[in-house]
């Protein structure tokens, strides 16, 4: 199973669970990309490579969305064009 490196100080992964619709969220992304075959597909990663760590949005979640009840009011606007550019682009597909 793959396990994403930077675990120890994603603010994502070390979320407090004490809000329930948090704590749902969180578990389920966490086994799809945290500790998942997904772990190269998280946004929060995408958005550190492309910017830098100062630039991925505390209350992004590894799927580009903000966490519940927050919104993507605070986050820069380069962030929120790239993101989206990101869903908008297929995914390469390497013919075997
Ligand atoms: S949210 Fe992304 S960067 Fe953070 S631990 Fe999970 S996979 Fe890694």
């Amino acid at each position: 199973m793959a396990e994403c490196g930077k675990l120890a100080g994603c603010p994502f992964f070390n979320l407090d669970e004490s809000d329930p619709d948090v704590a749902s969220v969180k578990r389920g992304l966490m086994l799809l990309y945290c500790k998942g075959d997904k772990v190269d597909n998280c946004v929060r990663l995408a958005v550190f490579h492309e910017f830098g760590i100062d630039f991925v949005p505390k209350n992004m979640m590894p799927n580009g969305m903000p966490l519940p009840r927050t919104d993507e009011s605070e986050w820069d606007v380069a962030v929120v064009k790239f993101k989206r550019h990101l869903f908008l682009t297929p995914k390469m597909v390497t013919p075997e």
